[in-house]
């Protein structure tokens, strides 16, 4: 089977090559950049997934097209940054330090909204939706999460987003500090890759 992957993220599809199998390949959409994005407006991870999936698809016809919506949930934060999780810090006007990359400034902000929260009250999760649409129409739907808790400073170096702050209590490490095939298979992408291909199979 052969699926696109509508990301320009390059955490994501670093993550998305791991999943690739002999039987599954997974290529980045062509020419994605050049493609407007559509606004993602929607307040769930599902909502979001699926308009990406059916927009992109339009852009590839006759072609299985997977998009992704996923971000962090702090349980002390109310559940936020939630479906903002990628324009956390912009969303807050949180701008310094000028240099750094959103993602730093992210968890920047993430770490200063927790200063005052003590270890044993930091849970939270990484949630994704994946949505495979075909021409417009959704062939299915896979969702993943997993648990862990919010370091009050960075560890690791692999990953993306919030992954140094991360801390898998199984693992006695942070997203950061798994390689990518480790990461797939504890990740909330990872399973929810494997929800969907379970659906998208019985659904083809
Ligand atoms: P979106 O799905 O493009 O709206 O953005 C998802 C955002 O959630 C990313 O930019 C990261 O900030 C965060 N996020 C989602 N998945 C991961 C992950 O696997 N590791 C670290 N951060 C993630």
């Amino acid at each position: 089977m052969h699926l696109y992957i509508a990301t320009t993220n390059p955490g994501k599809l670093r993550d998305f090559a791991a999943a690739a199998s002999p039987q599954i390949t997974l290529t980045p959409l062509p020419n994605l950049k050049q493609i407007p994005a559509p606004a993602e407006d929607e307040p769930t991870f599902e909502g979001n997934a699926r308009l990406k999936a059916i927009y992109y698809s339009h852009h590839a016809p006759g072609e299985i097209v997977i998009a992704d919506d996923s971000g962090l949930e702090v349980d002390a934060l109310h559940g936020t940054p939630g479906v903002r999780s990628a324009r956390y810090a912009d969303d807050h006007h949180f701008t310094d330090p000028q240099n750094a990359t959103p993602d730093e400034r992210n968890n920047l902000f993430l770490i200063s909204n927790l200063t005052d929260i003590p270890l044993n009250q930091r849970s939270a999760r990484y949630h994704c939706v994946l949505a495979a649409a075909r021409d417009g129409h959704i062939l299915a739907i896979g969702h993943g999460a997993v648990e862990g808790e919010i370091l009050p400073a960075p560890r690791g170096t692999e990953g993306f987003g919030y992954d140094p702050l991360f801390y898998l209590p199984s693992q006695h490490k942070t997203m950061a500090e798994l390689n990518v095939a480790t990461k797939l298979i504890f990740s909330h992408r990872g399973r929810a890759f494997s929800a969907l291909l379970e659906e998208l199979s019985a659904n083809l």
